[in-house]
This record gives C-alpha cells, sequence and structure tokens, in this order.
C-alpha cells in the first residue's frame, strides 16, 4: 500500500525545518544573494543553527547519534529548507549525502572514526569531489574506455596513496571539513575498474581549495576547485574496495536517492516563486481588479499548483520505494528531471505574472529563477540522466505478452 501520511516525527521535523527556513534563512537569504565575492556568502551562523536543531547530521544512524532519517524524510526536509534558500538547503543535502555514503560504504572500524568527527563539530559540513575540468557526465554515465572518465591519480606507496589532480564545481568546496575524493589507480584500465573513493580532512597537507566559482544562483553556498598535490592518504581511509568505487558509489546513490533528494530541494524553490506569486496576484490591481481575477492568471496559478503537486508525488512515490527496501531506479532519475523541469516551469510562470516588477532584482522573483535553473544541470544533467533511465528500459521478447509480431514486421518494413 501506497501511504503518503507523514508519521509525527516527520510532521514535527517539517515543522523545525520551516521554522528554520523562514525565521532563520529567509531574512538573510537576498543579502546573501547580492554578495560579489563569492567566498565571502556564507553564512557559518545557519550551519550552527541547523545543528543545535538537529537539521544537520539528520542522516546518520541513530547508533551513531543522528536521527536516521529516510530519503522521504530527506527530501521533505530539504525541500522545506529550500524554501528559505536553495544554496543553504544544498549545503545540507551534500552534507546528508556524504553521511549515508559514511554510514554505509564504510566498515564498522571507519564509522567509529569518521562519524564523530563529523557529530561532534557543529560546523562539519561534507562534499563529494568527482567532477573534473574534464570529466563531468563521465562519471554518471560512465564512458567505459580507459582515456574517458576521471583523471585524478591515485598512486599506492606501502600502506599510503598518493592523490593528484584537480576536482571542480564542487558544493561546498571550501567549506566543508570532511571530502570524499574519487580518483584512478590505474589510468590504463575503464573507469569502471580503476575508480576508488578516498575520505579525507580538508587540513590534510597538499590539499586546497584554490577558486570559488562565481554563479548563476545558489549564491548562498560555494562551489570549489579542490586541488590535491601530493595528498597522502592512509590504506585505512579508503573507502570500499579499490578499482569499484563507481559501482559502489553509483549503487549507494541511486539506493539512497540522491537525485530524490536533488529535485526536492529545487520543489522548495518553485514552491516559494508560487506562494508568493499567489500573494502578489491578490494585491495586485490591473484593469480595475487584483490580477487574481483575471481568468488567464487563474489557469497560471493552477498550472503551477498542478506542476507543483505532479512533482512532489513523483518524487516522494521514488522516495517511498526506497523506503520499502526496493528502489525504483528509473523512477529516482526521472523525477528529478520532472521536478527541475517544472521548478523552472514554474518560477517562470511567476516571472511572466510578477512582469517587469519580476524582473527587478529588488523584488524576490529573479532570484529564484536563477536558483531554479540550477538543477537542470546539477547532480547530473537531465540529459544524462534520462540516458540513464532509458537505459534500464525493459528489453521485452517474444514470449512476453506485451510482444507484437505486427510490430517486428512493420519495423522490418514489411
Ligand atoms: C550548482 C552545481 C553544483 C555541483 N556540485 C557538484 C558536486 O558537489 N560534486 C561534483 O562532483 N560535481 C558537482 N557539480 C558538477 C555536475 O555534476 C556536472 O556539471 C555535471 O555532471 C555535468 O558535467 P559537465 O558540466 O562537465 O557537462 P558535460 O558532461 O561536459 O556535458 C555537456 C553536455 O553534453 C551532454 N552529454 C554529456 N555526455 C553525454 C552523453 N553520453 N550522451 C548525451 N549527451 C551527453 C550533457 O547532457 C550536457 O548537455 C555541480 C554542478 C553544478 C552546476
Amino acid at each position: 500500500m501506497v501511504d503518503f501520511t507523514l508519521t509525527e516525527r516527520q510532521q514535527e521535523l517539517k515543522k523545525i525545518a520551516l521554522d528554520y527556513a523562514i525565521n532563520t534563512v529567509m531574512p538573510s537569504a537576498a543579502a546573501a544573494d547580492l554578495v560579489p565575492e563569492p567566498d565571502q556568502s556564507f553564512d557559518w551562523d545557519l550551519v550552527r543553527e541547523a545543528s543545535r536543531l538537529g537539521l544537520r547530521t539528520l542522516s546518520v544512524p541513530r547508533d551513531y547519534g543522528g536521527e536516521g532519517a529516510d530519503v522521504l524524510t530527506l527530501s521533505m526536509v530539504g525541500e522545506t529548507i529550500a524554501y528559505g534558500d536553495l544554496g543553504v538547503a544544498v549545503a545540507f543535502d551534500q552534507t546528508w549525502k556524504i553521511m549515508t555514503m559514511l554510514s554505509h560504504l564504510t566498515t564498522e572500524e571507519q564509522r567509529q572514526r569518521w562519524l564523530p568527527k563529523v557529530m561532534d563539530d557543529d560546523t562539519c559540513l561534507l562534499a563529494i569531489a568527482a567532477t573534473e575540468p574534464m570529466s563531468g557526465s563521465d562519471t554518471i554515465v560512465p564512458y567505459n574506455e580507459p582515456e574517458g572518465g576521471i583523471r585524478m591519480t591515485a598512486e599506492k606507496k606501502g600502506d599510503r596513496w598518493v592523490l593528484n589532480g584537480t576536482k571542480r564545481y564542487i558544493s561546498n568546496g571550501g567549506l566543508a571539513k570532511v571530502i570524499y575524493v574519487m580518483a584512478r589507480t590505474d589510468l590504463s584500465k575503464p573507469p569502471m575498474e580503476s575508480l576508488a573513493g578516498f575520505i579525507l580532512t580538508a587540513d590534510t597537507p597538499g590539499y586546497a581549495c584554490t577558486e570559488v566559482w562565481d554563479k548563476l544562483g545558489q549564491r548562498a553556498v560555494q562551489n570549489g576547485t579542490l586541488e590535491f598535490n601530493d595528498v597522502e592518504i592512509p590504506d585505512e581511509d579508503v573507502i570500499g574496495e579499490p578499482g569499484n568505487a563507481l559501482t559502489e558509489l553509483g549503487g549507494l546513490l541511486t539506493r539512497f536517492g540522491s537525485n530524490i533528494q536533488a529535485g526536492s530541494t529545487v520543489l522548495g524553490v518553485a514552491q516559494r516563486a508560487h506562494d508568493i506569486t499567489l500573494q502578489y496576484a491578490r494585491q495586485r490591481v490591473q484593469g480595475g481588479t487584483a490580477i487574481i481575477n483575471h481568468q488567464i492568471q487563474q489557469k497560471r496559478l493552477a498550472r503551477m499548483q498542478m506542476l507543483l503537486d505532479a512533482a512532489r508525488n513523483y518524487l516522494w512515490y521514488a522516495g517511498w520505494t526506497t523506503t520499502q527496501g526496493n528502489i525504483d531506479a528509473r523512477a529516482a532519475s526521472l523525477c528529478k528531471i520532472f521536478a527541475s523541469e517544472s521548478a523552472l516551469k514554474v518560477t517562470q510562470e511567476a516571472f511572466e505574472l510578477w512582469a517587469g516588477t519580476g524582473y527587478m532584482k529588488k523584488n524576490p522573483i529573479e532570484k529564484l529563477l536563477r536558483d531554479a535553473l540550477s538543477f537542470i544541470h546539477s547532480d547530473g544533467t537531465n540529459d544524462v540522466l534520462a540516458l540513464k533511465a532509458a537505459r534500464l528500459l525493459d528489453e521485452f521478447g517474444a514470449n512476453d505478452p506485451r510482444y507484437s509480431k505486427r510490430v517486428e514486421e512493420a519495423a522490418a518494413g514489411l
């Protein structure tokens, strides 16, 4: 049975997150968006407060002091924080994902060493570093020849690995105190057979964030270039089996709904755009009446609501399948595409209704439109996620009741 009735705890967390979004995040969000230097906009007090409320460590299992929140709960809370500001929500969403990885891809010994570091420091954010100047989508839908994909190298020297290379566009880059990074153990083998995952702290010698990218939206959070120059990682900080990281991490991120969480955060932006547009439509008078009384604007608002509901239901369905231990992997990718495209459409419709006023920076709509654009590419481009989902399509043969001989003949031109 599919049941989206929220548990008491989920309702409580939603309330905590909404209060945090409206009263803590929102008051400074517009100003943070306008800070010209991209490395100056992040507000650590927001992280301290989220830690106090238990929001930062939501995905850490209860045995280690966290909330042990499932994907559905993380999605709901992520959407709610993004209602206040998308960049702030991304800072936590990335942190939750790596905490999930640290909780499920690690040995007990690694959990005992790493999770307390994350739990005990109320400003500990995390990052995942895969993308490189010459490798983006190649990691999401792997190009399986040795010359494609990640170029960062990990060379084994005794009981240590030495990492060299550059990562870019990394969310929480320059903010994260703990970083998960992927590197190739052997450039003569395809990435599927030669990637390893490593965990390190930001004070490890040879590691540095050398650039914080100036970007269109999500301006409250940082995206960094990370340089690794002879960074030494001890054997005990290799995550999983060296060579198999792409399969292990890809499987984990699918199982624990990375794309579902991403789609949920951008939906928070669209919900905010809808809500303030509804208010504006009730107050703005043109043609002798509030513009909400013009039928065409009523239709616009109804369609915005429809997209929000449909996207949320899709995300929650995909999230729900993860809680059943049998994820619908295709839906898990496709729902992020639908949510991010719907979010963009909703904010664009809002922009139309606000007209000239929406174009002005003094008003909130143009920021929401810039924010909504980010998830068309982030967490995998929508094209590439569609490609990934298409590869999961069932192939049916002649014994399947859906199979039609006539279709086969038509395809052969008979
Ligand atoms: C806001 C933001 C936050 C991010 N955060 C992180 C992060 O925390 N960690 C991280 O590792 N990365 C992060 N990224 C990087 C992001 O994952 C990449 O931008 C994304 O995977 C695409 O890579 P690319 O930009 O190099 O584009 P490319 O891979 O160069 O793609 C260019 C175009 O080609 C298309 N394309 C690529 N391959 C194929 C194919 N096989 N078939 C058909 N079309 C194809 C793409 O869809 C796209 O339209 C972030 C990006 C953004 C914008």
